[in-house]
């Protein structure tokens, strides 16, 4: 074939392929015509396909931030790294009984920079997104690497223009958020073998961890570091409540050795409640005790209750007292709603599950369900903040720990012990108990502060004194110690060698 022959066939194919390309897109608008009632309409490819009739109008009203509980203007503080769930708030105004199904997409930026973006699936857009009803929001999990410093977040409805709208500039929102680095929390489980000499019965330990999770879940915190400690066996009564306080401060006793009073590392005793033949031991009462602000705690294991009566027991770890439902002792004063009530909106990230404040309980009450207020997470949150790196040791060398159970004003047992711990900031007074170091001929060595711990569940209110001796002179020059109550002795000079119990 000659190159004039090769040509002649192009021009014809070309001529052919622009023929056929009139015809089609004559064809198409003249259909396009005909759905207008005569108005030519020329459709470009690449143009949005926007329908004349404009009903109603879609607005983006809110957005919320939800880790564990949020407020309406997102005031509860953010925690980095844990994971949040970004609720759009999209209204259909005046739709006219026309339905309006869109996605919403939300891209963030960090610094001017941006960072992605994500888009959700597309649904029908409600009159009215309203914060009771998850199923109203365009929800998000929010990606992991935006959950840091400051991020600002530009949500859009309808972002490709497909609906004709009234107003097409309300149809984007900008939120800025902030999120604050929390220290992670050390948490020990110490599984009990708990003796019971009410049915003879053992109840062995199982050396799990049922608590974390929702720890994680409802507690200001990104991360937990959790550790099972060597089993710790308890004989006695848990029927009773004085029974609680001494397994509390037996467990205390192995936390100060261990770990040193004062520290932000929590243990909690976890008390098991079925054995191997079916049989249990609890039928009510006092199911958990822990100090508030010391960061020891013990519990029963109910399997699923287990985890809310832990973080109840913990919460008091972190300083919180009671919420005013189920009638408990030593209600906080502040607390801010009435009926223990968690006050805003919840949701529990891990279910996606929302929280309503109407049914839903403050853990730190007595009633349940129970999940978290913005006034306790903020609570736990500075605690957190402030107790969760304090491991550090101002004062080395050889001390005696003592520390003793205190009921109705009396010493009833004590114990020391020699060690060699970081004990942090051991020179402040706190309460207004002392312990005196005594020497040969009364002469006093040495007046330190004594720490009072206090817990208090139904049933039983629990103190212990708990106090640091740095060791100033030889120990035989020592002849024995009192605890003293502003300034006066109510001990007598108790001995240092001999552990009572
Ligand atoms: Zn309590």
């Amino acid at each position: 074939m000659g190159v004039r022959t090769t040509r002649l066939i192009a021009f014809v194919v070309l001529t052919l392929v622009i023929a056929a390309f009139v015809i089609i897109f004559s064809k198409r608008s003249a259909l396009a015509a005909n759905q207008a009632d005569g108005v030519y309409v020329a459709y470009m490819p690449i143009v949005p396909v926007r329908p004349e009739q404009k009903t109603g109008d879609l607005v983006i009203t809110h957005m919320g931030l939800y880790q564990s509980v949020q407020n309406q203007y997102n005031d509860v503080t953010l925690v980095a790294r844990k994971p949040a769930l970004l609720r759009v708030f999209v209204n259909s105004v005046n739709p006219g009984g026309t339905s309006h199904t869109s996605s919403v997409t939300v891209d963030a930026y960090r610094d001017g920079q941006f960072v992605g973006s994500i888009i959700s699936e597309p649904k029908p857009v409600p009159t009215l997104a309203i914060a009771g009803d998850i199923e109203s929001t365009f929800n998000f999990n929010l990606p992991d690497d935006w959950l840091k410093g400051k991020i600002t977040l530009i949500a859009r409805i309808d972002g490709f223009d497909e609906i004709g709208e009234e107003n097409e500039n309300n149809n984007a929102l900008e939120s800025k958020f902030v999120f604050r680095d929390v220290p992670a929390l050390d948490l020990t489980i110490v599984p009990i073998i708990y003796k019971d000499t009410v049915t003879g019965l053992t109840f062995q330990a199982a050396g799990h961890d049922p608590i974390s999770q929702w720890l994680l879940s409802a507690f200001p915190i990104s991360h937990i570091n959790v550790t099972i400690h060597d089993q710790v066996t308890f004989t006695g009564d848990l029927r009773r409540g004085e029974e609680w306080e001494r397994l509390l401060v037996e467990l205390t006793n192995i936390w100060a050795r261990e770990i040193g009073p004062e520290s932000g590392h929590i243990y909690y005793g976890l008390v098991p409640n079925s054995n191997p033949n079916g049989g249990s031991w609890f039928t009510g009462g006092t199911s958990g005790l822990g100090w508030i602000g010391q960061r020891v705690s013990v519990g029963v294991d109910f399997g699923e209750g287990a985890a809310t009566a832990a973080g109840h027991e913990i919460g008091h770890n972190f300083g919180r007292r009671h919420a005013p439902c189920g009638n408990p002792a030593g209600v906080d004063p502040h607390f801010p709603y009435p009926d223990g009530s968690i006050g805003v909106y919840g949701i529990d990230t891990s279910e996606e599950t929302l929280l309503s404040p109407k049914t839903t309980h403050d853990m730190m009450s007595y009633c349940g369900p129970e999940w978290v207020s913005d006034y306790t997470y903020e609570g736990l949150l500075v605690d957190q903040s402030l107790r969760g790196k304090q491991s550090a040791a101002n004062i080395t060398g050889d001390g005696l720990l003592v520390t003793a159970d205190l009921e109705a004003g009396e010493i009833v047992s004590y114990v020391t012990t020699v060690i060699n711990q970081p004990f942090y900031d051991a020179g402040k007074k706190r309460s207004n108990f002392e312990i005196q170091l005594i020497g040969q001929n009364d002469v006093i060595l040495g007046t330190y502060p004594a720490e009072l711990y206090r817990a208090e569940e139904l049933g039983v209110v629990a103190d212990m004194l708990i106090a640091y001796i740095p060791m100033p002179v030889a120990r035989e020059k020592i002849s024995g110690m009192q605890f003293l109550n502003d300034g006066v002795s109510f001990t007598g000079i108790l001995s240092l060698d001999k552990n009572q119990d």
